[in-house]
């Protein structure tokens, strides 16, 4: 094992640790938490590294980045979710490469994004989550709160099959906790009202936390964490 490689699998065992350790003091299951490595700007060698360590569902914030990666996984139990902010005209290359898309914010995209997996007969169905932003911060993309279930009232009157709405992502508020915390308790009842008012069962997943407030997230309810620094170290501040 390569210096990096033990590194990764040792940072890998002491967030999964604190997962562990989060969930259960918040009275969950550690098993509802699903961590999603986010690998973004990281190399091939890198990902493959924290397979090794048994880690298989991977985050990626560019179509561009993605692909120098994920088509070389193939073979893996790699699964891969697309975290970051999507243009409508990307959507072609998410089926078949991506399981998940955890940032849905305008019809525009669902209907392209249902277009791309009819392309492909056979595939699973891509799980969606609608990005918000809670605090509506102008450097920020993703629908105000208000406007959710409008949204999704639009959303589910079309036909756009191919597609499962699974939950809500959001980002917290960096560097301020109470604000962070405000913001997961907010989507978390969101979500909730979103499930029950459109009688969507699986509508069940959290996507909040990320390095600096993933325990927060846990705290609140989150069911998807991305987590990135904290497993491959500081990124080159000249990538993304
Ligand atoms: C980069 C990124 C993360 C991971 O951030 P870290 O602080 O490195 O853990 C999580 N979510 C999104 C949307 C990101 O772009």
């Amino acid at each position: 094992m390569s210096e990096t490689e033990s590194q990764i699998a040792a940072n890998l065992s002491t967030v999964k640790e604190s997962i562990r350790e989060s969930a259960l003091a918040a009275g969950r299951n550690p098993d509802e938490v699903t961590l999603v490595a986010v690998s973004k700007t990281r190399s091939l060698e890198e990902v493959q590294q924290a397979l090794n360590a048994g880690q298989t569902v991977f985050g990626e914030n560019t179509v561009q980045d993605a692909l120098t990666k994920i088509p070389k996984l193939k073979h893996t139990a790699a699964e891969w979710h697309f975290i970051g902010h999507l243009q409508s005209k990307k959507s072609g290359h998410i089926p078949g490469n991506f399981h998940w898309i955890h940032s849905v914010d305008s019809l525009k995209l669902a209907r392209k994004l249902s277009n791309a997996v009819s392309q492909h007969p056979g595939l699973a169905n891509l799980n969606c989550l609608l990005q918000v932003n809670v605090l509506e911060e102008e450097s920020k993309f993703g629908l105000h709160a208000g406007e959710v279930t409008g949204f999704l009232h639009e959303l589910l009157s079309l036909e756009l099959p191919g597609l499962n709405w699974r939950g809500l992502m959001t980002i917290g508020a960096q560097g301020n906790e109470y604000q962070t915390r405000q913001t997961f308790v907010a989507l978390r009842e969101l979500q909730q009202r979103c499930r029950s008012e459109f009688e969507l069962e699986n509508f069940d997943q959290l996507s909040m936390g990320m390095t600096g407030d993933y325990r927060i997230a846990i705290e609140e309810g989150a069911t998807l964490v991305r987590v990135g620094t904290a497993i491959f170290g500081a990124r080159d501040y000249h990538k993304r």
